[in-house]
């Protein structure tokens, strides 16, 4: 057991085990530095986890990964920390979504020639805006669009509806307006889809994440689980970072930990941070000044699945279908329906026994609902209450789902509600929100967001450009060569 009474002291003390603090943790614990995980949860990932339920292992926030292509910056990463000879990545389908609506049914293939060719056949008249689309998000970063939103650059190019409608299907990765999502954050990431096809790692996230928390412990590595970081040691003269203080996550009483450290990188959200900073650094004031103007991203909706068949026995090809509702008819509907009944909204199914991904047991499967939600519509409801409309909202999607896949219904061996309270709770993400802030164009600028606190180091979907699993890898592997620049 850990001594209460005694300060120990590491080079980097990171706060989460996020899949940034993950990556960075294994990184400065290979190049032999003195690492503390301190984790408020009592099992790591955050949002790359797993849990299993009837046999069936479930993915809490992971669908699929993009990239793997030869100049991907995931590569290095996963080349340095030893990930390819310990995880094996699936390559999905070579359909990147199945898009549907009342009046088309589309199968978007994940290569750009693919995707052309496919759109153009389905909109021929719109064959000179397909083209320039695609190679307007290949090319964002020196467009003129960098700094407009995704709908009126899709406004620019395309006329018909249906088909920017199409375009943005996985557009809740990313935001829940398309004009208000930043046209960089939606072009990058979709061109990066489309780059390298879309993968998934055997077995889920938690693979991912059990591998790099077993690499930092083999490297001497330490990692506490139940214990929240409840402050952040600054010395305000200095405006330098000295370390933590933490506690029992569940014990409000226990005595506080200090860890001190020679740096201190943060995975946890960033709003959730910036409280933790003394009020006596002139510039934590500041930055928690900054956090208040911040704009938070939404969260989600997820209803887990267990399926006691593959869904290919029902017929159902796809791995991940984007199901809008008849009432879209516009880009501008999509910000709307978000914030509709359930009955209507958009969702995404994704069925992972698609492939082998190695999450049921023999001729079962897993699959899972996702559709933009806000904590704001599951606060201030009792017990009975929130448990009443999990239930009505199980059976509404349950429905939804059996109009795509008819008799599925007939097939669910195991089913749980997420809702956004459930993310907030479990990995304290403002909001429950998916994405850290929103990604409007204005927001976008400030990435990636650095501390102005000496040492201080931010990495996690708060901090970094892009969001998902490729961004917040790339930045936290960076945020850790940063750290080893530092002199010893
Ligand atoms: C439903 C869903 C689906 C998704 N699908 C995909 C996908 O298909 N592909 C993809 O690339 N990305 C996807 N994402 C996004 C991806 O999962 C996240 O961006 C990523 O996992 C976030 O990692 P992070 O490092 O920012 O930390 P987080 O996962 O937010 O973890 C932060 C950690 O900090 C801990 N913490 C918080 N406060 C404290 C404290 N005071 N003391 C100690 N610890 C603390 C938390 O408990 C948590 O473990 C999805 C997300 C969700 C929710």
């Amino acid at each position: 057991m850990y001594d209460k009474t005694i300060t120990m002291s590491y080079d980097v003390v990171i706060i989460g085990s996020g899949l940034g603090g993950l990556v960075a943790g294994a990184k400065l614990a290979k190049e032999g530095r003195k690492v503390l995980i301190i984790e408020q949860h009592t099992s790591i990932g955050g949002y790359a986890t797993c849990f299993t339920q009837n046999n069936f292992t479930i993915d809490v926030g992971f669908h699929s990964v993009d990239g793997l292509y030869l100049d991907d910056p995931k590569i290095k990463v996963f080349e340095d920390l030893d990930v390819y000879f310990n995880l094996e990545f699936v390559t999905l389908p070579l359909e990147l979504y199945r898009y549907v609506n009342n009046r088309i049914d589309i199968s978007i293939p994940n290569t750009k020639e693919g995707a052309i060719e496919v759109l153009t056949e389905h909109f021929p008249k719109e064959k000179h805006g397909i083209i320039e689309f695609f190679r307007t998000i290949e090319n964002i970063f020196s467009s003129e669009w960098k700094n407009k939103t995704a709908g009126e650059m899709l406004d620019s190019m395309i006329k018909d509806n249906d088909l920017k409608l199409a375009l943005v299907g996985i557009i809740q990765y990313y935001g829940d307006d398309p004009y208000y999502l930043s046209a960089l954050s939606f072009s990058a990431a979709l061109a990066r889809n489309f780059k390298g096809g879309n993968h998934y790692i055997k077995g889920g996230s938690v693979k991912l994440t059990d591998y790099l928390a077993n690499y930092i412990r083999e490297h001497e590595g330490k990692i506490l689980l139940g214990q929240e970081v409840t402050k952040i040691l600054i010395d305000p003269e200095k405006e330098i970072v000295e370390g933590v203080e933490y506690r029992s996550t569940n014990d409000i009483n226990e005595e506080q930990t200090t860890a001190s450290a020679k740096s201190v990188i943060v995975n946890a959200p960033l709003p959730v941070a910036a409280k933790l900073l003394s009020s006596e650094s002139k510039n934590a004031v500041q930055l928690q000044e900054m956090m208040k103007h911040l704009k938070i991203g939404h969260s989600a909706l997820n209803i887990y699945f267990g399926f006691e068949t593959t869904l290919d026995n029902l017929n159902h090809k796809s791995y991940l279908t984007v199901v809008n509702h008849k009432s879209v008819y516009s880009l501008k509907d999509i910000f709307e329906n978000n914030n509709m009944r359930y009955s209507q909204k958009n969702f995404i199914f994704v069925d992972y026994g698609q492939t082998d991904t190695g999450m049921a047991p023999f001729g079962k499967s897993t699959g899972v609902i996702s559709t933009v939600d806000y904590l704001h519509n599951w606060d201030n409801l009792s017990d009975e209450e929130y448990s009443a409309k999990k239930k009505e909202i199980e059976k509404i999607f349950i429905e939804k789902l059996d109009l795509l896949i008819p008799g599925v219904w007939d097939h669910i061996e195991y089913i749980s509600v997420a809702t956004p309270k459930t993310l907030e709770r479990y990995t304290k993400n403002p909001k429950g929100s998916v994405i850290g802030f929103t990604r409007n164009p204005l927001q976008v600028r400030m990435y990636p967001l650095t501390s102005p606190i000496k040492n201080l180091h931010f990495t996690s979907a708060w901090s970094v450009p892009g969001g998902g699993f490729t961004s917040i890898i790339d930045a936290s592997w960076r945020v850790a060569v940063s750290v080893l620049k530092r002199r010893r």
